[in-house]
């Protein structure tokens, strides 16, 4: 028998221990097992349990550690878990011989305690004794405490490392699945975590970026072309920044050129010592363009716009000069000049407003079965007139050319442009030729001059929003920069596909295609 000091003794020893293991972050299960054997040992009983409370449900007790109990065995006791814990202690005993006999074990005598942290109980501890003559003293009570104190303890350290591990789960999770790009990095600016978007903007793989200085794998530059990561890094700059940002151009690993913005929130302790910082980076290359674009749509329209209105307003001014008789020619002539001055501001504001239409969601379409052949002798006839004999106008269609179905009128724009076109980027005049034929369901027209023609780097450039190609007759002719645009919407709203084949000074030719009727497809 040991002395009550010995006892005593070992009782911290052990506390000592469990204490140890639970600061050692073994496993829950683990450290219960190392408390409830110390404690029947201690308490010389025959065998134990702890029971635990679900964290979902709260309310129901699972048993997560035994002494001297079999796990097959542990169902047997639910009933004895089923019961409140105060009545445990004057209506447990009887419960535990309807246990006992049920799974044949000599069990006599229990002792329950909650075990509590901060007040609320997280589960209970039992130990059972086999012997009926030696009651549970209040010092055995006293004793299974100390340890149901310290089975307290880990559970509310594992919910806490549990609920740690959540949380840091789902903010991983937030990280990698977010569309821009995020990085963390830590005190010696070096990266730590680096998702999905990062990977596909730096081009660098996350295996690869860990671990290496963040100003390597971002590098923001200016347009001088110095790295701000290294030069002038908002988060080291003085004052420290609200909203540390940085903006400008990035070269991916893989060659891709872009314009980025990296904001970042970081983390300091005392003195302001940087412990770390998150960046949030973002591919802003869109909004830049847009930007610019909102730019030049601004000048254009104020240059654009101002030509004809300014040229309106000076000859309506002189016309109406009191102090001056003007013969019949000049009248008509300058109102001549108002009227087509005045249709080429409606033009370019039906320009304007088609571009917004364009850039809101597409082009509607009014679609009927008409003839190619009737749409381009009926362009031909207007610009013929206007161009006095310095073009020769050709049209090129077989004679059983099919109709094609789409937008009269849309189409008829189209047509004009791409002459208009023509007219404006052949200052030496020459042929203009616009013919078709029909090629599996499709119509393929084209428009061809003989004028400046496009160096095939620009080709695709001239379709965009705006862009005019930077020659001497850019100055010389007007435009927005803005027909091929309209032209490539209105095009491919029909199915159809615009483009231009061409040499510089060896004229140009544009090819669009359209649906051909189908009516005529099925006779
Ligand atoms: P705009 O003529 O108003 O400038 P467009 O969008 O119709 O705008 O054309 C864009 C640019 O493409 C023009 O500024 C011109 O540089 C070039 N371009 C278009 N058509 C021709 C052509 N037939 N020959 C040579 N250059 C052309």
């Amino acid at each position: 028998m040991l002395e009550p000091s010995d006892n005593r003794l070992r009782q911290r020893e052990y506390l000592l221990q469990i204490s140890r293991a639970i600061t050692a972050q073994l496993d829950l299960s683990s450290v219960l097992n190392l408390v409830i054997t110390y404690a029947v040992e201690m308490l010389a009983g025959t065998s134990g349990l702890i029971a635990i409370y679900d964290e979902e449900s709260g309310d129901v007790l699972r048993i997560r550690a035994s002494s001297q109990l079999p796990r097959e065995m542990w169902p047997a006791f639910a009933p004895l878990l089923d019961m409140p814990v105060g009545d445990l202690t004057r209506h447990g005993v009887a419960v535990l011989r309807d246990v006992a006999a049920d799974t044949g074990l000599n069990l006599r005598q229990m002792i329950a305690l909650p075990l509590t942290v901060r007040q609320a109980a997280v589960g209970v501890i039992y130990a059972f004794r086999a012997a009926l003559n030696v009651d549970f003293s209040t010092n055995d009570r006293q004793l299974l405490q100390d340890f149901a104190d310290q089975a307290a303890i880990a559970v509310s350290n594992a919910r806490l490392y549990q609920g740690v591990l959540r949380e840091k789960q789902r903010l991983d999770a937030m990280i990698e699945q977010s569309a821009d790009g995020a990085m963390i990095i830590d005190s010696r600016w070096r990266i730590t975590t680096f998702n999905k978007a990062m990977e596909q903007i730096t081009g660098w793989s996350r295996e690869e970026a860990i671990g290496r200085p963040c100003a390597e794998v971002l590098g923001i530059h200016s347009a001088q072309g110095v790295n701000i990561c290294l030069t002038d890094c908002p988060l080291q700059r003085r004052p420290f920044m609200d909203n540390p940002v940085a903006n400008g151009r990035i070269t991916s690993r893989d060659g891709r050129e872009f314009y980025a913005q990296s904001h970042y929130a970081p983390q300091r302790g005392p003195g302001r010592v940087f412990l770390g910082a998150i960046a949030n980076v973002r591919d802003i290359t869109a909004q830049r363009r847009e930007a610019e674009l909102q730019n030049t749509f601004i000048s254009v329209i104020s240059h654009e716009l101002k030509t004809p209105v300014s040229i309106i307003k000076g000859y309506a001014s002189t016309l109406a000069r009191q102090d001056a008789t003007f013969s019949q020619e000049t009248l008509r002539e300058g109102l001549t000049i108002i009227e087509e001055e005045a249709d080429r501001l409606a033009r370019q504001i039906q320009d304007l407003l088609d571009v917004s239409r364009v850039a809101a969601g597409g082009v509607r379409l009014d679609r009927s079965d008409f003839s190619l052949v009737s749409l381009a002798a009926d362009v031909v006839r207007g610009f013929a007139a206007q161009t006095e004999g310095r073009f020769e106008f050709e049209l090129r269609f077989p004679d059983e050319m099919l109709p094609v179905h789409g937008d009269y009128e849309r189409l008829r724009q189209v047509l004009s442009n791409l002459v208009s076109n023509s007219v404006k980027y052949s200052p030496d005049g020459g042929t203009i030729r616009i013919g078709a034929r029909a090629e599996g369901d499709m119509a393929i027209a084209y428009v061809s001059d003989q004028g400046i023609g496009i160096a095939p780097e620009e080709q695709e450039q001239i379709f965009q929003r705006f862009y005019r190609v930077d020659n001497r007759l850019r100055r010389e002719t007007q435009g927005s920069g803005l027909g091929l645009y309209l032209a490539r919407a209105v095009i491919e709203a029909h199915g159809g596909k615009i483009w231009v084949e061409s040499q510089l000074s060896r004229g140009a030719r544009f090819f669009f295609t359209l649906p051909l009727a189908r009516r005529q497809l099925t006779d």
